[in-house]
């Protein structure tokens, strides 16, 4: 699975630019989600060959009270969760009483730790270093996360010992992999559980087996799958355990391995901001995605119109992905969920033929075409196919860099309704002839 990389320091190092510049790629995208992770922030990024995913955890404090307790809690969590932990510090102000308090709580934790000294622009890397080696954890590395100094070193480092075998498309191929996800308590583990059988999670729940095997394969209908279980799916006597193992990190991992997401929300909840931002993230992350409403037995029919429109307003990005209405503790539903998992994929992985692309990209051009540009207009060419999973389309043309947002998904519907490529976004992307 894609290695983890926690950002830990105290406030005001530079955690959130170095955020910034290792997410920056092309794949890189923030997620903001409210209420279950404070300030904690995630993002995928790619610096040198290997993808791998950033958590910043917002910060350590000493002697911490209340939010900012469970805050530290969290911070724990995401240190716990990650392979390596990047300990920020800041070189102008030397090692502080605050950075001892840190390097004791890493020291405890045994984690893998890359020593940063950041804002060391101008300043040699010994002399950067110099005041941190008493923190005894290892060589400090010294770097400027605002000019971008030091930064692929920082990556090679911190990821060393994993290959881009660990990452994304690393899995084994048997058949369909598919992640579900979902915030606690919304029924993943009851949908994971109909669809691989309680014999395999009774032999998965033995005591001594992997807490982290987490590739489940399983058929259906004569199909094969691997399910990726976020859920840490095991009996669970209480309703809290659901909490307590959520876990954003896992589900990030998962998405990145999977290639349809299950998003699964609870009818009876209104969908909440982190519904938006979860999903929203395996839609940037360019991931095939449906929306499973279960609980729907428990739903009166006189109520079910209204939750269907409702979710509609609620959730505008996801346009894409289809929605079904399951019950997964009955089973009503899930053999057309399952159907329709097929299909995605199917759509997701589809091979598009280089004159089909470039006939549907000159017929939109034709109901609609690009803008000027200080009087020149926009010239698209042709096109060709750049990936799968998702579909990407490669648009070659003249002032490309110019195309505007609107025009770029005006495209990418424009592709989707001539391929029939529903569940899975669509990215368009743009090469230069000039
Ligand atoms: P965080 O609280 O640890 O997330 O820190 P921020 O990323 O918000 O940075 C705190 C301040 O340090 C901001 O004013 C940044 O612009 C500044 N900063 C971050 N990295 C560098 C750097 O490499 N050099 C310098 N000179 N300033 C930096
Ligand atoms: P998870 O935390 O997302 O894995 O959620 P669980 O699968 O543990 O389900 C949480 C609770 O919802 C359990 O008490 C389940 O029995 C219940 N539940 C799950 N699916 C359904 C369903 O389709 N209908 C009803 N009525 N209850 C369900």
């Amino acid at each position: 699975m894609l290695p983890v990389i926690a950002l830990v320091g105290r406030p005001n190092v530079g955690k959130s630019t170095l955020f910034n510049v290792l997410t920056r790629s092309r794949d890189a995208l923030v997620a903001d989600l409210p209420g279950l992770t404070r300030d904690r922030i995630y993002g995928y990024g790619k610096v040198g060959p290997i993808p791998y995913l950033v958590v910043d955890t917002g910060g350590l404090v000493a002697e911490a009270e209340g939010i900012e307790q469970l805050m530290a809690k969290q911070t724990l969590k995401a240190i716990e969760e990650a392979d390596r932990v990047l300990f920020i510090l800041d070189s102008r102000e030397g090692c502080t009483p605050s950075d001892q308090f840190v390097a004791q709580t890493l020291r405890r934790l045994g984690k893998d730790v890359v020593v940063v000294v950041n804002k060391a622009e101008g300043v040699e890397s010994a002399t950067a270093g110099a005041d941190f080696h008493q923190l005894g954890l290892g060589e400090p590395l010294a770097i400027s996360a605002a000019h971008g100094n030091g930064i692929k070193g920082l990556i090679d480092r911190a990821l060393e010992g994993f290959t881009v075998a660990h990452g994304a498309g690393a899995v084994e191929d048997t058949g369909i992999r598919v992640a579900v996800i979902g915030r606690p308590n919304v029924g993943k583990s009851t949908l994971i559980n109909r669809l691989i059988g309680e014999d395999r999670l009774i032999a998965f729940d033995q005591p001594g087996t992997t807490r982290d095997a987490v590739f489940v394969p399983f058929e259906r209908d004569g199909q094969q799958y691997t399910l990726i279980d976020t859920a840490g799916v095991r009996r669970r006597s209480r309703v809290e355990e659901a909490i307590e193992k959520f876990s954003i990190v896992k589900t990030l991992q998962a998405v990145d391995d999977a290639h349809v997401v299950i998003g699964v929300i609870d009818a009876h909840d209104t969908v909440a901001e982190q519904d938006a931002s979860l999903f929203g993230l395996v839609a940037e992350r360019g991931r095939a995605l449906m929306i499973a409403v279960n609980k729907w037995d428990g739903i009166p029919s006189d109520k079910r119109n209204e939750i269907r429109t409702g979710l509609d307003l609620r959730l505008p990005f996801l346009d894409f992905a289809p929605v079904h209405f399951i019950s997964a503790l009955h089973g009503t539903g899930v053999g057309e969920l399952m159907r329709d998992v097929k299909k995605v994929y199917a759509a997701a992985m589809r091979d598009l033929a280089t004159p089909d692309l470039t006939r549907v990209l000159e017929a939109a051009m034709q109901q609609h075409q690009p803008p000027l540009i200080r009087g020149r207009r926009i010239k698209l060419r042709y096109a060709h196919q750049g990936g799968r999973n998702p579909p990407i389309i490669v648009i070659h043309g003249n002032q490309v860099e110019h195309v505007p947002d609107a025009y770029r998904r005006y495209l990418a519907n424009a592709y989707r309704k001539h391929f029939h490529l529903e569940g899975t976004p669509v990215r368009i992307e743009f090469r230069s002839d000039a």
